[in-house]
């Protein structure tokens, strides 16, 4: 194989991921806050279940299996990390089903933050970012709100509000 095409070398594709997320947002209609991305993953076809996470797997966030198709969530999380969980593993399930299948697959922890630099993580997490928060609905709702309002308006946390208004304006 081509050095070039191994996995190691993988880097994020983040013109990919937007196109595939405008992509979604035009097939579902999406045009308002918030966006609620278990109604989108059952509209692909994926299952979304809230399962308990119990012992040593409690700290567990939620994982996508391929083989069944279904974005697995801890019941026990904060809606708001349930809905980016959901996010994140549907970006895995939309770019990576097959990269899923393998050894380098981690499921989301909560807490984590070893896998951050992994080039599918960022993927994963740009998708979610993307999804839940794009960039026409905060050209829209971001004058005059502040970050809580936003949070609250788009039901995501306030870091991801700031990390979307940082990448997208600078601010
Ligand atoms: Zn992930």
């Amino acid at each position: 194989m081509n050095a070039l095409l191994k996995p190691e070398n993988f880097k994020p594709n983040y013109s990919l991921v937007k196109r595939e997320v405008s992509k979604i947002h035009d097939q579902f209609s999406i045009e308002d806050p918030p966006v609620n991305p278990a109604e989108i993953a059952e509209g692909l076809g994926i299952d979304v279940c809230f399962v308990e996470f119990t012992g040593e797997h409690s700290k567990i966030s939620g994982f996508y299996d391929p083989e069944d198709n279904t974005i697995y969530v801890n019941k026990h999380e904060f809606p708001l990390r349930q809905t980016f969980t959901i996010a994140h593993e549907l970006g895995h399930a939309v770019l990576h089903r097959e990269w899923a299948r393998g050894d380098g697959y981690r499921v989301l922890m909560r807490d984590d933050t070893t896998d951050l630099g992994e080039p599918h993580e960022k993927e994963a997490n740009a998708f979610a970012a993307h999804l839940l928060v794009p960039r026409a609905m905060l050209d829209v709702y971001h004058p005059g709100l502040s970050e809580q309002d936003l949070s609250r308006l788009f039901a995501v946390s306030v870091p991801m509000i700031k990390n979307r208004m940082s990448f997208e304006y600078g601010l």
